[in-house]
């Protein structure tokens, strides 16, 4: 057997239709994953290069997936969706707070419930979150979105507490600097993209891929023995 193979499994991937979460449901299916691509938007792009199905989920409701694995066996979630709100902290507004601290916090912990009520009750799975170099750094003029990536490795850790033992890795990836529309306004800002790029080890922005390959490998048997680890994908951001 693999250990890197996903073959025979279902793994579903939130905010699949672009960036991270596409490159993450594609690596998935390359590996061998029967993959549910779920967005807000259509993810009928992503399923043209995954083969898989699509799944309209949004986290508005951060409940939005409360009977999505009761009715099928799935066996893989990865917690990608996420939003990003930008102000000066003494100006930040309530509802710049509530909506991130939603998309990127309440949804995953409610979306990691429903899964888990399923899955152990079938002896167990995998929850991939994906959390940020802003859960371990401070940012600026990002409170809420800073709160809500601690948040993500907080609840990855309680989580890997209660269920590793029942069969269940949560773990979660902390991306670094990646190629997504999320930053797009960084790279065209010619003096924002030097800085950044000066102080990544590897020398280069993350592709989307860098990610996808390592949500498969936690996702894999090869990662049996690891829980509530926050593994950086950061081009060595972290150690510097
Ligand atoms: P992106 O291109 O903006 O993608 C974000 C995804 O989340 C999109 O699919 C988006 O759907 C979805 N989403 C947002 N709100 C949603 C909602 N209410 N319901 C369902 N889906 C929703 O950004 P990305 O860079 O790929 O980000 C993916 C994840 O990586 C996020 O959690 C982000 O915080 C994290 N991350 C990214 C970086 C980076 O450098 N790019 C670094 C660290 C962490 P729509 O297309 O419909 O908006």
């Amino acid at each position: 057997m693999n250990p890197f193979s996903l073959s025979g499994q279902t793994a579903l991937v939130t905010g699949a239709n672009t960036g991270i979460g596409q490159a993450i449901a594609a690596a998935m299916a390359r590996a061998g994953a029967h993959v549910i691509a779920a967005g807000r938007s259509s993810c009928a792009e992503t399923v043209a290069i995954t083969g898989g199905e699509a799944l309209q989920l949004d986290f508005a409701d951060p409940m939005a997936a409360r009977d999505v694995f009761a009715s099928r066996p799935i066996d893989i979630l990865v917690n990608n969706a996420g939003i990003i709100r930008r102000a000066d902290s003494v100006e930040f507004t309530e509802e710049d707070w509530d909506a991130v601290m939603d998309v990127n916090l309440k949804a995953v912990f409610f979306t990691c419930q429903a899964f888990a009520r399923a899955a152990l009750t079938r002896g167990g799975g995998r929850i991939v979150n994906i959390a940020s170099l802003l859960s371990f750094q401070g940012g600026i003029r990002v409170p809420s979105y800073t709160a809500s990536k601690h948040g993500v490795a907080g609840i990855t850790k309680l989580l890997a507490n209660e269920w590793a033992a029942k069969g269940i890795n949560v773990n979660a990836i902390a991306p670094g600097y990646i190629e997504t529309n999320n930053t797009q306004a960084l790279r065209a800002d010619p003096a924002r993209n030097a800085a950044i790029l000066d102080r990544i080890p590897a020398g280069r922005w993350g592709r989307a891929d860098d990610i996808g390959e390592a949500a498969v490998f936690l996702s894999s048997p090869a990662a049996a023995y690891i829980h509530g680890a926050v593994l950086n994908v950061d081009g060595g951001w972290l150690a510097r």
